[in-house]
């Protein structure tokens, strides 16, 4: 089984059955086998990606509080070569930010050729919070789907690989995590009080991101819904997706240069 990108007339609803794995997912030792073999071909592809200097790779990850955006980075980028990757998390803007379009501080992000650039969050969230916390007009948001659309066709024509995952979870799933967050001393720093106030946006939150994938899943940047109540089935899923989509792109190690030919070390 995998992901299919989401078209414009067929958007998931976003339900809370929609977060669980589907049932033909492997499962226990098959499954981390599974996830094992998606994360080694990402490290062997990410080399040749670097090697061959033609492609940046971006990786956008969204999703609510919870939702497993650290724990999908850690996992499906174990095996990768820190040095061909970085990550840019994105939180409420400074006053600098704020003070420029809602590009800027995400441009200067956009990974480099031969980089893979993972966005922790990301400018759709200057959709979904102005929308939901009514901080804007409708109008100044909603323009934003295709000033969003035009930028990332943008990147693509720059040799920049733009692959979209909204991680879904249940409610159930979300309060059992917040919950982790209060009780385990390890996740208490992760708990932020306005984590609650987004949950009673619940509905709210999932209208925005049905606005959000049914106008911005463009054939040059299209969005995955995973269902990522189970983290191990998400992180092979994720994975899965990011690696068919590197072999697409036909890497190659670049030939020898001429004058290094046939040179001979004593
Ligand atoms: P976290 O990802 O848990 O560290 O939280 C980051 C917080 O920053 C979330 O509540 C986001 O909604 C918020 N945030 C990120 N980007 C923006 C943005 N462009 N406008 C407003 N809030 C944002
Ligand atoms: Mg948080």
């Amino acid at each position: 089984m995998k992901l299919h990108p989401v078209h414009g007339k067929d958007v998931p609803k976003l339900t809370d059955s929609d977060a669980q794995p589907p049932t033909s997912a492997k499962k226990g030792d098959a499954l981390a086998d599974a996830i094992k073999e998606e994360t080694d071909r990402i490290s062997d592809l990410q080399r040749v990606l670097y090697a061959d200097a033609r492609y940046a790779v971006l990786i956008v990850l969204q999703g609510r509080d919870a939702s497993g955006k650290d724990g999908t980075i850690r996992k499906v980028f174990s095996a990768v070569n820190p040095q061909g990757c970085t990550v840019a998390s994105f939180k409420e803007p400074t006053e600098l930010e704020r003070s420029h379009d809602f590009l800027w501080r995400v441009h200067q992000q956009i990974p480099p050729r031969r980089m893979i650039g993972i966005f922790n969050r990301s400018h759709y969230e200057d959709i979904l919070v102005p929308r939901v916390h009514k901080l804007l007009p409708k109008k100044e948001w909603s323009a934003r789907y295709d000033q969003i659309n035009d930028f990332e066709r943008m990147l693509t024509e720059n040799c920049v690989v733009i692959l979209k995952f909204l991680l879904h979870i249940s409610r159930n799933e979300q309060k059992k995590r917040l919950e982790e967050r209060l009780t385990d001393e390890k996740k208490n720093w992760k708990f932020r009080v306005g984590d609650l106030d987004d949950r009673a946006k619940w509905d709210e939150f999932t209208k925005a991101y049905h606005g959000i994938l049914a106008h911005t899943s463009t054939k040059w940047a299209p969005w995955y819904v995973v269902p990522a109540d189970d983290k191990d089935v998400r992180d092979w899923l994720v994975a899965r997706t990011i690696a068919d989509r590197m072999d697409e792109l036909e890497l190659r190690y670049p030939p020898a240069d001429k004058s290094v030919v046939g040179i001979q070390i004593d």
